[in-house]
């Protein structure tokens, strides 16, 4: 589904990916880990065409993502950090983001279920953090697109709306979509990732199984295993 070959970034003088190589196949979902600041935002925003790479060929469901920009019709995106205008209500918001795409939406399930209903009429820049995530949540996952990208979607997510985020991306897999997923928190890549993919000096420096990972590193504990695919990074 998406094919990376040989992607460059740097910002001025900082190399943040340095001839990146990446398949992703489709269906299923990708746990994009790494440390902090080792590009995994960047790289999403390359795919989405919002950082322009400095080199490197990306390609999406055949075609090359640097020449033309319809494939951004078939994704949902989740930003890291989502930047609402502070003075536009809930409501206000979505409708503005409906009007934007050309699709159909289903807003009302998810408002229900992340429990938004008395927050509607409410401004976004007097919202808390966690309320203005789950908002965040049901812009992404009202379309249906075949890639779904979500970049660290549990900031700020009260346990409840936790586990239903882990609901709705588990039915996107079952519905064969493919996500990509960042995020810090190991019981959620336990949980949900077929594959983990882990970006180290500006590389892929493992993709595979949760299985695949525990047996290359000796460990069963994925903190542990993740510890240790660094560490011998540095050993090397
Ligand atoms: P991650 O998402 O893995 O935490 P990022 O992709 O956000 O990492 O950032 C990788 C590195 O690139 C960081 O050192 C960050 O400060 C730097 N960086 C990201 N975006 C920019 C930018 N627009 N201008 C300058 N430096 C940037
Ligand atoms: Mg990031």
């Amino acid at each position: 589904m998406i094919k990376i070959k040989n992607l460059h970034k740097k910002f001025g003088k900082l190399t943040v990916l340095d001839g990146l190589d990446l398949d992703i196949e489709k269906g299923g979902i990708f746990a994009i880990l790494g440390p902090n600041g080792s590009g995994k935002t960047t790289l999403i925003k390359c795919l989405l065409g919002m950082v322009v790479p400095n080199k490197g060929e990306i390609s999406f469901q055949g075609n090359n993502i640097l020449k033309e920009w319809n494939y951004r019709n078939n994704l949902n995106y989740l930003p890291q950090i989502a930047n609402f205008p502070a003075n536009l209500s809930v409501i206000e918001l979505i409708k503005m983001v409906k009007n934007l795409r050309p699709k159909q939406a289903n807003e009302q399930e998810l408002i229900d279920l992340f429990g938004l209903q008395p927050f509607l009429k409410k401004k976004l820049g007097n919202l808390s953090g966690g309320t203005k995530q789950k908002v965040n949540l049901v812009l992404t996952f009202m379309f249906d697109s075949d890639l779904i990208i979500l970049d660290e979607p549990t900031t700020g997510l009260d346990p409840i709306a936790l586990i239903y985020l882990k609901d709705l991306i588990k039915k996107e897999r079952d519905k064969g979509k493919t996500v990509l997923i960042t995020t810090h928190i190991m019981s959620v890549v336990e949980e949900l990732a077929d594959e983990i993919v882990f970006l180290l000096d500006g590389k892929i420096y493992f993709k595979g199984s949760i299985t695949k990972l525990q047996e290359q590193t000796n460990q069963t504990n994925l903190e542990h295993a993740i510890a240790n695919l660094i560490s011998k990074q540095y050993v090397n």
